[in-house]
């Protein structure tokens, strides 16, 4: 057991040394890198959207304005052929109409135009953006890389020591349990109890529970799974 104990030492060095690395300033940098990236794409797809639903109520415009084509050649057509007082006032009234409905789908086409315009410089804007953003990843992963290679021989020469140790294990089964809990990202795997609570997760232990690791010396946290030592 002491042997193990002796292992979960020095991979406590290594996992000490690999989070220097991630949580090192140009990890950050990468990391909020990577979100502004996927933000990105977000706001490029809800832009897509947007510009599709121009291009429909556009294509709407256009129909409704291609209905006023017929509708401007009666006009004229009544224009040029029996223009008399009976009619001139419904003349009148029809032209008016037809000059309103007009300058309203006007506006709307030109509140479209504008739409479209806003998309184009946003787009324009999140590609400058991205592109930028991009140069500078360049310059984290290489500074992330070269913390990784600074640390390289630390871990190397621990991880050398622990395969001297290994061959020292008594308790092979437990060891293999420790490096399958380990595997699966919990550590410790072993812990001391700490008065009456576990030394890993800090949850109180039940009364039966610490009775039973006097008798038994090793039990496993009902929170944390981690082994709990009574010594
Ligand atoms: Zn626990």
């Amino acid at each position: 057991m002491k042997t193990i104990l002796e292992i979960q030492k020095l991979d406590r060095q290594i996992r000490l040394l690999n989070r220097e690395v991630n949580t090192c300033q140009a990890s950050k940098d990468y990391n909020n890198y990577l979100k502004l990236l996927k933000d990105g794409r977000e706001m490029f797809e809800k832009l897509e959207t947007q510009a599709n639903e121009i291009i429909n109520n556009y294509d709407v415009s256009a129909n409704r304005l291609g209905k006023y084509v017929g509708s401007a050649d009666v006009v004229k057509k009544r224009n040029q052929e029996k223009i008399s007082l009976e009619n001139i006032s419904s003349l009148i009234t029809d032209s008016n109409a037809l000059v309103g409905e007009l300058s309203e789908e006007n506006r709307h086409v030109e509140d479209l135009v504008r739409k479209s315009e806003e998309i184009v410089r946003k787009s324009a804007e999140l590609s400058q953006k991205l592109t930028e953003a991009k140069k500078r990843s360049a310059i984290y992963k290489a500074k992330i890389e070269e913390k990784k290679q600074e640390i390289a021989p630390k871990i190397a020469e621990l991880e050398k020591q622990i395969k001297a140790l290994e061959a020292n294990v008594e308790d092979k089964a437990k060891y293999e349990k420790y490096k399958e809990m380990k595997e699966n990202g919990i550590f410790p795997v072993f812990v001391q109890l700490e008065g009456d609570f576990c030394g890993g997760c800090k949850v109180e232990l039940p009364l039966n529970f610490i009775e039973k690791l006097k008798v038994q010396h090793m039990l496993p946290c009902e929170h944390c799974n981690r082994i709990i030592m009574s010594r």
